[in-house]
């Protein structure tokens, strides 16, 4: 008889937040100012407004809406700055960056929420909002730190609808970056490794991660920083998918990776703790019913998704 394997994606990633966006970026078009700006006073274009980490929330009867209308918009006074997300049929999706306590005080007057986007991730609020809300979030915190050019020191200018700043004083061209990370869950046959960070929540484990260093591929990268934290070597691996991380602007690269060690030197400074999980302990994880009340991080986030198709499948995903 023919042995059936699942889909090493047996889960959806419909849930895994900040990806998917319905959003035209139309990139090559953000300097035709024409063209940014009819989309702006397109009838169904919609702003929202940011406040660093803070996303504020329109209540229209028990939905929190985060996308706002340009009156809305313009009722909070000159924003600190403006950028265009993209284009929903021929209306814009654009952000400003608001001052908190302009976003304090909507709050305060009432017909608003202000919630920080990690919140309203893992809450599910407007999830089909979050891909947008990443790149704003991203992206306008990286204009708040790019006032000046980092090569001669005079003020920067944001061109390109908010995806670029010139220096007008040297000529140089400032993009928003976005800084790569590896995250990886190491398997050693029918068990995986998970660590715990001193800043994760109580009972929460999750797989390993790490940025990538200049000169370095995302394979070296996950054998260093799992060699690094828990002394475990790993060989083969395999991709498993990418995701957006808006904290501040990371790009979470996915691994399943066979593990070639199995002894433990655990990086105190890194970690609070790293160890073997088998499929069974993993299972009561997701299940809510590990009996010491552990649990993994949340669908919004890829190590969800990365542990349970290895939860799912078995190694199986290193095939
Ligand atoms: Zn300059």
């Amino acid at each position: 008889m023919a042995f059936m394997t699942k889909p090493i994606v047996a889960n959806s990633l419909a849930s895994l937040g900040y990806i998917g966006s319905k959003l035209d970026r139309i990139s090559e078009q953000r300097r035709d100012r024409a063209r940014i700006e009819a989309a702006m006073n397109h009838p169904d274009a919609g702003v929202y407004a940011l406040a660093g980490d803070i996303i504020l929330l329109r209540k229209r009867g028990d939905i929190l809406d985060p996308l706002l209308s340009p009156a809305e918009a313009r009722s909070f006074g000159e924003p600190l700055q403006t950028m265009f997300v993209g284009l929903a049929g021929e209306a814009a999706r654009s952000a400003i960056s608001i001052a908190p306590e302009t976003a304090e005080r909507a709050k305060a007057n009432g017909g608003y929420a202000a919630i920080d986007l990690r919140s309203v991730a893992v809450q599910g609020l407007a999830h089909q909002h979050l891909p947008a809300l990443a790149s704003a979030k991203s992206v306008l915190l990286w204009h708040a730190s790019h006032r000046f050019c980092a090569n001669c020191g005079m003020p920067t200018q944001s061109i390109e609808a908010g995806w670029r700043r010139d220096c007008p004083n040297c000529g140089e061209h400032h993009f928003p970056r976005v800084d790569p990370c590896v995250i990886m869950l190491a398997i050693d046959g029918d068990r995986c490794l998970l660590g715990r960070s001193h800043r994760f929540l109580p009972n929460m484990w999750s797989c390993l991660a790490g940025f990538v260093e200049p000169g370095e591929s995302f394979e070296e990268s996950v054998r260093r920083e799992t060699k690094e934290e828990t002394g475990i070597e790993v060989g083969e691996m395999r991709y498993f998918a990418s995701q957006p991380w808006p904290f501040p602007m990371s790009m979470m690269v996915a691994f399943h990776a066979e593990a070639k060690t199995t002894d433990l030197t655990i990086d105190w400074k890194e970690l609070e703790g790293a160890r073997w999980f088998d499929r069974d302990e993993l299972r009561l994880m997701f299940a809510g019913k590990h009996p010491d009340g552990l649990f993994v991080p949340p669908p919004v986030a890829i190590a969800h998704h990365i542990i349970r198709a290895y939860a799912e499948n078995g190694a199986a995903v290193l095939a």
